[in-house]
């Protein structure tokens, strides 16, 4: 038995870099230590600031949910509203949503569920019939995520919250980062950032407090605080996912050399740094024209994918014909997007 190098008690997690041991409650007092070290160092938070977490109800989001509620004690005025959205995948996003909504319910937490078929016009699993049907060059993710932020983004705006959180994890960055890498996508290094904020008021400021935090930690807070059951449950377009085979290649790495992930965080960083520096790439917010939520164009993505799909309502539709007509960025744009060009 391994013992925690802070007490008597037996060991539940033992950290490879460190060598440190933990027991259950110095894991925890370690894990929310590290997550309020990282507020901290990049002024993630202030007093008074209403927080909307996105919640799956999965590990790392309810992680992240429990340790905000936990922070508002310690920050005065901290306002913190859940928002799960429901992209509308058979078999697997119902079995998620009991989670948040027992936790919501016994901790008197505010929630919202936000359905893609409300907020989007049509369910994930629609949404992935009709691409097929109009033979458009996208997987079930690259839809999933970009809906995803548009929600998250018009839900922050409509209750009027000045933060949105999110829990990606130090896994889910270097991953995304190897990702940008083989698609030689260096423009959307910024948005990496532990945080994203703007002067426009528009733009809610994004924050990641588990940038720095490996996810078998937010996994394992998560179960020590009996968060979630510890059973597997996975979304079927998993396979289309080019992120879990680097996930994989990535924890190979780790097992071998440790630190890596590590390493990686850290050159992610610096090339923020670096980007933030020189400016090499002017990436500048702009409001979308058809939905208003942030963009780096002037018709943002999930409205892109909208108007390919069939899904704009009427008025969006009258917008977006001045807009091909008179501007030819757009025009641009849904070549691009036609395409299967990634946008920014
Ligand atoms: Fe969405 Fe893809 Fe994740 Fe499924 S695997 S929840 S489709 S991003
Ligand atoms: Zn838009």
């Amino acid at each position: 038995m391994v013992k925690c190098s802070f007490c008597d008690r037996q060991a539940v997690y033992v950290n490879r870099i460190s060598g440190l041991a933990y027991c259950r409650i110095h894991f925890i007092e370690y894990f929310e230590r590290k997550a309020r070290k990282t507020i901290r160092k990049y002024n993630m938070l202030n007093p008074g600031d209403h927080v909307v977490v996105g919640v799956s109800g999965g590990k790392d989001s309810m992680a992240l949910l429990h340790f905000l509620l936990k922070l508002k004690k310690k920050i005065p005025g901290l306002e913190v509203t859940a928002v799960l959205v429901d992209e509308g995948i058979k078999g697997y996003r119902e079995k998620t949503i009991p989670t948040l909504v027992n936790y919501a319910e016994k901790h008197s937490v505010k929630y919202i569920i936000a359905s893609f078929k409300d907020y989007i016009g049509a369910t994930l699993d629609e949404i992935v019939q009709k691409s097929f049907e109009l033979k458009l060059p996208y997987m079930p993710c690259s839809y999933c995520g970009v809906f995803r932020r548009h929600v998250l983004n018009t839900v922050a705006r409509e209750v009027g919250a000045t933060v949105l959180a999110t829990a990606h994890n130090l896994d889910d960055m270097v991953q995304t980062y190897l990702m940008n890498l083989i698609n030689n996508s260096w423009d959307r290094i910024l948005s990496l950032a532990p945080v994203r904020s703007s002067s426009e008021e528009y733009i809610v400021k994004r924050i990641k407090p588990f940038y720095e935090i490996p996810e078998k930690e937010t996994a394992l807070y998560a179960l020590l605080n009996g968060l979630i059951q510890p059973e597997f449950n996975q979304c079927p377009y998993v396979k289309y996912n080019v992120r879990f085979t680097i996930r994989k290649l990535v924890n190979e790495l780790e097992d071998k050399y440790p630190g890596s992930k590590y390493g990686l965080l850290r050159s992610l960083l610096e090339l923020i740094e670096l980007q933030n520096k020189v400016e090499l790439v002017e990436k500048k917010f702009m409001q979308c024209a058809i939905c208003g939520n942030p963009s780096s164009h002037p018709v943002c993505r999930g409205c892109v994918f909208r108007a390919q799909l069939g899904l704009l309502k009427n008025e969006e539709k009258l917008k977006l014909d001045v807009l091909l007509r008179e501007n030819p960025d757009v025009a641009k744009l849904f070549k691009q997007s036609g395409s299967g060009k990634q946008l920014q």
